[in-house]
C-alpha cells in the first residue's frame, strides 16, 4: 500500500523548515519537498540579516544552513524534487513532482515567492550577462565597475549598499522620490558616498553587446530620458508568488493565498505558510511564525 503522510510541506524556506520542525515534535509523519538542492529559500541570497532575534548581523546563507541543520537533526524526511501539480480537494491529497507522486492527509504550501521582472527591452536577453536578480550571488563579478539597482524596498537598498562595497559607483533607480525600505537601511544608503539615487525614474531599456553596456532611464515626472553607461543591472522590484502548481485555492488580487494567522486555506486540510500567504509583512520572523502556527492548525484538522 502506498504510504500516506500526515503532512507534506512544499518549500524549504524558513516557513517550511519551521513547520517541519514543529511537525516532527508533534510526531507527525512528515515529508518536506524542496525543488532546490539546498533548503533556505530566499534567505540564502541575503548578505546580512540584522533583524532575526538572537543572531544580529548573521549572513543569510549561514542562517539558511542553520535552519537546514536543525531540520536534519530532527530527522525530517526531505527530498529535492519540483512539485508540478497537486490534487487537493479529497480527504487524501496527491502531490505530483517531476519524479513521483506522494499522498498525504494534509498539505502545507510554503513555496514563497520569486523576484519580479522589470519587463523591459533587453532584460531577458542580458539575463546572466549583466542583468541579475541577486546582488549577493553575482555582485563579486562587478568589482570596480559601475552598476545600478532598480527598486526602493529593503532588498534594493540592501543590494545597493552591498554592491557599493566593491563597485566604483552604484545608481539606485527608484520610481518615486521616497523609499519604502527600513529607515536604518536608508540612513546607511545616504551615508554611502558612491551611491547615487536617481529619483522618480524607471529603467526603460537595458542595452548591451554580448554583455550589458548601459541602460536608458526615464524620469516619470518630466518624461526626460537619459543613458547611463554601466556593466551590471540589478533588479530588486519585489516578488511574485510561487503558486503556478496550485489550483482550487483562493488567492488575493496579487496571487498570494488567502488565509489568516491559522494558515487555513479555503480547502479543508490545505494550509499556507510564509511569504506565499496573503499578509502585510513578509520577513523571516513572520515566515517562522507561520511555520509554528500552521502545525497547530494541522493537528486540529487531523484530530
Ligand atoms: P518590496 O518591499 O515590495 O519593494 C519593491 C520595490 O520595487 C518598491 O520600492 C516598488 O516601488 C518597486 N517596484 C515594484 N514594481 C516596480 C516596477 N515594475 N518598476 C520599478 N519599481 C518597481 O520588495 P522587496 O524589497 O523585494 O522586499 C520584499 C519583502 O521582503 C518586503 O516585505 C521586505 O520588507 C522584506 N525584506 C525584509 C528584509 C529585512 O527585514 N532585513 C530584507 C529584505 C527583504 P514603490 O515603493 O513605488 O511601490
Amino acid at each position: 500500500m502506498e504510504k500516506i503522510y500526515d503532512v507534506i510541506i512544499t518549500g524549504a524556506g524558513p516557513a517550511g523548515m519551521t513547520a517541519a520542525i514543529y511537525a516532527k515534535r508533534a510526531e507527525l509523519e512528515t515529508l518536506l519537498i524542496e525543488k532546490n538542492f539546498m533548503g533556505g529559500g530566499q534567505v540564502l541570497n541575503t548578505y546580512e540579516v540584522d533583524n532575526y532575534p538572537g543572531l544580529p548581523g548573521i549572513n543569510g546563507f549561514d542562517l539558511g544552513e542553520k535552519f537546514s541543520e536543525h531540520v536534519d537533526k530532527m530527522g525530517v524526511e526531505r527530498i529535492s524534487e519540483e512539485v508540478v501539480s497537486m490534487e487537493l480537494t479529497g480527504d487524501v491529497k496527491k502531490v505530483v513532482t517531476d519524479q513521483g507522486e506522494y499522498l498525504s492527509k494534509t498539505v502545507i504550501l510554503a513555496t514563497g515567492n520569486s523576484p519580479r521582472k522589470l519587463g523591459v527591452k533587453g532584460e531577458e536577453e542580458f539575463a546572466g550577462m549583466g542583468v541579475s536578480y541577486c546582488a549577493t550571488c553575482d555582485g563579486a563579478f562587478f568589482k570596480g565597475k559601475i552598476t545600478a539597482v532598480s527598486g526602493g524596498g529593503d532588498v534594493a537598498v540592501e543590494d545597493a549598499i552591498f554592491l557599493a562595497r566593491g563597485c566604483e559607483k552604484v545608481y539606485l533607480i527608484h520610481r518615486r522620490n521616497e523609499l519604502r525600505a527600513a529607515k536604518s537601511l536608508q540612513t546607511a544608503l545616504f551615508n554611502t558616498p558612491n551611491i547615487e539615487c536617481v529619483w522618480d525614474s524607471v529603467v526603460t531599456e537595458i542595452k548591451g553587446d554580448g554583455n550589458v553596456t548601459g541602460i536608458t532611464v526615464k524620469n516619470v515626472k518630466t518624461g526626460e530620458e537619459k543613458e547611463i553607461p554601466l556593466s551590471g543591472m540589478f533588479v530588486a522590484v519585489g516578488n511574485e508568488p510561487n503558486s503556478s502548481y496550485i489550483s482550487d485555492i483562493k488567492c488575493d488580487e496579487k496571487g498570494y493565498i488567502l488565509a489568516g494567522e491559522d494558515c487555513k486555506t479555503n480547502v479543508p486540510g490545505v494550509f499556507v505558510a510564509g511569504d506565499l500567504r496573503s499578509k502585510r509583512l513578509r520577513q523571516i520572523t513572520t515566515a517562522v511564525s507561520d511555520g509554528a502556527n500552521v502545525i497547530t492548525s494541522v493537528q486540529d484538522y487531523l484530530i
